[in-house]
């Protein structure tokens, strides 16, 4: 049991020194010289964890911080809800590995999480269960419409984020993490995204007509476009990873229809998106539209615990028995927990908080608007991210955000960067976050960003009319 951040005890974020403190320091020498080189937060998020409680972790040297990462989107409830530490505890004592058996937490499982999907949409779905990750959720439902479809071919759209197998990987845009590895999936086929602050096709979002979604129309449907119809359009509906950006209602809309007029199955990538993230259980209703395959995992459980899923519509449901295998498919303690989650957040209104706590985080980052470096200030529900870019050149300002993220965390915030260069200061609070931790978070978020950007050093950067003002005094239109 932590003995901190318990329920009715006010707790605020308070380090205690510079870090990584000693215990930490130790335990982060004996990690880089005992695990991979592959290792990521640690590295610029240089703690320790000893435990965690609710929207808060404590490191081993007593610091105690605001956890906006949340295990990467993981942890809904924040850290061990007691409900669903409960549940989880009493799963233990009757079983907790059950393969693909039916069983009691498994039935429970699929009643909850059919029942956050609409009506007409529910009952067009049958559920898989994956290995226990989003990327193998990800692998399944590309081998599911290969197979299905008998094609190829899988379009996908650049910044996105698929995860870290070979095939997911294919599907990624992260050309750094892809680049070093030879041989990846063939047929993958990249087209732009909505990214309207930094768009792919050089337009300005008030003359555009969504041309970004009119190439893939064309090419789509060009004789001689180079594409071959392909298995499966994949995408996310707030690109995560790629810097915190919403697609378009028009583009998803277009997508949407060219899809269904090709014959195309479309699958929403909503592992970093679903299960209340942007306000509303699936981020694809927002856009009404209605994917062929949904793809979830990180929150379903709500406390952090594997398990991953594809939702697909039975036309597609053409493979073999044992067509996708995996050990760790019966996760019974994370079934028990995702099943409690559903009613939790139900019974509390989480997905009401998120859009209240959504307005929140919008007001209270509002004055970034006015810092030359901050780009743009995005959001839907409580997935957010500040882009910050040089004022002058409009280039990515990957290492003032990574510097945002650091001095953030020496002052007791948790926060994760994203996007090109990793320019965008990403913040994924538990769902349940109050109001209190929030108003917290912001206030050192402004305060960071003001600070770091005051320590640059002052540069002449021209304004959008093309005179030369000093550094702080205008801002490049996006
Ligand atoms: N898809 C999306 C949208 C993601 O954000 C992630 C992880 N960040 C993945 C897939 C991969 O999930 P996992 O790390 O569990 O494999």
């Amino acid at each position: 049991m932590t003995t901190f951040a318990q329920p009715g005890i006010a707790v605020t974020p308070h380090v205690n020194g510079p870090l990584p403190g000693p215990r930490s320091a130790e335990l982060l020498a004996r990690q880089e010289a005992q695990e991979s080189n592959a290792r990521t937060y640690p590295r610029s998020l240089p703690i320790a964890v000893e435990e965690a409680s609710g929207s808060f972790i404590r490191d081993v040297d007593g610091n105690v911080f605001i956890d906006f990462l949340a295990g990467a989107g993981v942890l809904s409830l924040g850290h061990n809800h007691p409900e669903l530490v409960d549940v989880v505890v009493d799963q233990l004592g009757k079983f907790t590995h059950g393969l693909d058996f039916p069983t009691p937490a498994k039935r429970e499982f699929i009643d909850a999480q059919l029942s956050m999907l609409a009506p007409g949409l529910r009952d067009r779905m049958k559920i898989h269960f994956c290995g226990p990750t989003g990327a193998n959720a990800v692998d399944a439902a590309i081998k599911l419409c290969k197979i299905a479809t008998g094609r190829g071919d899988v379009v996908s759209l650049q910044g996105g984020f698929h995860g870290s197998s070979a095939a997911a990987m294919a599907l990624t845009g992260l050309v750094e993490q892809k680049s070093p590895v030879p041989n990846g999936m063939p047929g993958v086929h990249f087209f732009p995204f909505s990214y309207c602050s930094r768009c792919p096709v050089g337009l300005k979002p008030e003359t555009c007509s969504t041309n970004c979604v009119t190439y893939m129309e064309n090419a789509l449907a060009d004789s001689n476009g180079g594409v071959p119809l392909p298995a499966a359009v994949i995408l996310e509906l707030v690109q995560g990873e790629g810097g915190v950006v919403p697609a378009t209602l028009d583009f998803v809309q277009r997508v949407r229809a060219l899809t269904k007029e090709l014959g195309i199955p479309l699958i929403v990538d909503e592992v970093q998106t679903g299960c209340g993230r942007t306000g509303t259980w699936f981020a694809f209703e927002q856009y009404g539209i209605e994917p062929d395959v949904i793809v979830a995992s990180k929150a379903l459980s709500g406390i952090g615990l594997p398990v991953a899923v594809i939702f697909y519509d039975k036309s597609l449901d053409q493979w073999a028995p044992g067509a996708h295998t995996g050990t760790f498919r019966g996760n019974q303690l994370a079934f028990a927990a995702g099943a409690a989650a559903v009613r939790v957040i139900r019974r509390d209104d989480v997905l009401g908080n998120v859009r209240r706590r959504s307005e929140q985080v919008a007001d209270l980052l509002a004055p970034l608007e006015a810092n030359p470096w901050v780009r743009e200030v995005r959001g839907r529900g409580l997935m957010w991210g500040i882009e910050l870019a040089d004022p002058g050149s409009g280039k990515p300002a990957g290492t003032l955000a990574r510097a945002v993220q650091r001095r953030a965390l020496s002052r007791g915030l948790i926060l994760e960067c994203g996007g090109r260069d990793d320019c965008v200061v990403r913040m994924l609070p538990p769902l349940n976050v109050s109001p209190e931790v929030i108003e917290i978070a912001c206030r050192l978020i402004l305060e960071t960003i003001d600070e770091q950007v005051a320590q640059l050093p002052a540069t002449d950067v021209p304004d959008s009319r093309g005179t030369i003002t000093g550094n702080g005094q205008t801002r490049v239109p996006a």
